[in-house]
């Protein structure tokens, strides 16, 4: 592993015993997966961790975070906010890691391991260093949920705070590439669950019943003219169906059908439009299939859009950890939503990717078989510790 150089005024390297602190701490929390605002070993062992650095910090914020602090906010000074998150996916791990997840149905399958790992390591360096102003660490639920950041803005997380960073692993990139694009860099993300309606009747006599089934294949079919048809081409949106819920027997029509789904878009105006045209199929769905149809948007996350001046900090903190070579480009938005845009809506910030290929090939995130380079870790601590100074002005 290159030892990173940190910009001036930093301790000059991730040590190598600061470089296994986190791996310890990447492979625990890989173990105990916890899901969405369940993370209550995961947070007490990071509390642990900061217990053994003496950084001072508040639990139980928003149900399982943490917010560490370092340094003191005063009128002449700025306040910046660090973010890991700690949850994991319901899925049962298949890499056969050593480290693998204990729990059937539990599994790190998104890198919030190695995010939490990173931003304590960052904690470590940037404790041993002399700056103005406050840094906050927060270790926020939920992330996978999309609810973790809003009900951390809630609990006041970002009172005070002029500026809030974070990073993403991303297995796309090679390790040693640090991504900063400027604008949206992931897409509106607009679950719903849209139920059908019918009446139940004996399979040899459809005349009787009103079939669910057969409305929910309509309904899948129309709803992908949205995207095909319906949404600029040089715009990009997804509608997806994840689940299809229908039935009892081979011989009875369902009376029931639930449906759950996600837009994706990268423009406000694609996002808009496509709601419009989901709402619209489904009235047309009823009404050709003489069933009630109901849509419900659930959960409504904004695109991450990263905002100019935090953007050129964290631009700046990564050309001095991994230089004009590694500094990369995502190239296009992300269709993938992240609930780090909530703390965009409250104040300026920046969402990096930190590229992680796995040297040995490994699944996808969200897959079973996901995993990614741990030589990741040194990377993200190194920026994290170096935007935080850059955007205090002590470097
Ligand atoms: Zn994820
Ligand atoms: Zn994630």
């Amino acid at each position: 592993m290159k030892i990173l150089a940190l910009p001036k005024g930093a301790e000059s390297t991730v040590s190598e015993e600061l470089f296994d602190w986190m791996l310890t701490i990447r492979r625990y929390l890989h173990r105990h997966p916890e899901v969405s605002f369940k993370e209550d070993k995961s947070a007490r062992y990071i509390q642990d961790r900061l217990s053994e650095l003496g950084i001072p910090f508040r639990a139980g914020i928003a149900g399982t975070g943490i917010v560490a602090t370092l340094g003191e906010k005063t009128a002449a000074t700025r306040h910046v906010a660090l973010r890991a998150d700690m949850d994991a996916l319901p899925i049962t791990e298949k890499t056969g890691l050593p480290f693998s997840s204990v729990y059937k149905g539990r599994m790190h399958a998104c890198g919030h391991d190695g995010h939490s790992a990173m931003l304590l390591g960052a904690a470590s360096l940037l404790q041993k260093m002399k700056f103005d102003g406050r840094i906050d660490f927060l270790f926020q639920p939920a992330e996978e949920s999309g609810c973790g950041a809003a009900a951390m803005i809630d609990a006041g997380v970002l009172d005070g705070v002029d500026a809030v960073f974070g990073g993403h692993i991303d297995t796309h990139f090679p390790t040693g590439i640090i991504t900063v694009d400027q604008g949206v860099i992931c897409a509106w993300a607009e679950p719903f669950t849209i139920s059908i309606q019918g009446r139940s009747g004996h399979a040899a006599r459809p005349h009787e019943a009103a079939d669910a089934v057969v409305a929910s294949a309509s309904l899948i079919s129309a709803l992908q003219t949205l995207v095909s048809r319906e949404t600029n081409p040089n715009h990009s949106a997804v509608v997806s169906i994840g689940r299809v819920q229908a039935g009892v027997a081979h011989n009875v029509i369902a009376d029931e059908a639930v449906l759950e789904g996600t837009l994706r878009a990268t423009d406000s105006e694609s996002r808009a439009r496509t709601i419009t045209g989901i709402q619209r199929i489904v009235a047309g769905i009823a009404a050709l299939h003489d069933v009630e149809v109901n849509v419900v948007f659930t959960h409504s996350l904004p695109a991450v859009v990263n905002t100019g001046v935090a953007t050129v900090t964290a631009k700046e903190a990564a050309l001095s950890v991994v230089g004009e070579h590694g500094l990369g480009s995502q190239g296009h938005p992300s269709l993938g939503g992240e609930d780090f845009a909530f703390y965009q809506q409250v104040t300026e910030g920046c969402l990096v990717r930190f590229g992680a290929q796995h040297p040995d090939g490994a699944g996808p995130a969200h897959s079973a078989t996901y995993d990614f380079d741990e030589n990741v870790l040194p990377v993200g601590a190194s920026w994290l510790a170096a935007v935080a100074l850059r955007w205090l002005g002590d470097v």
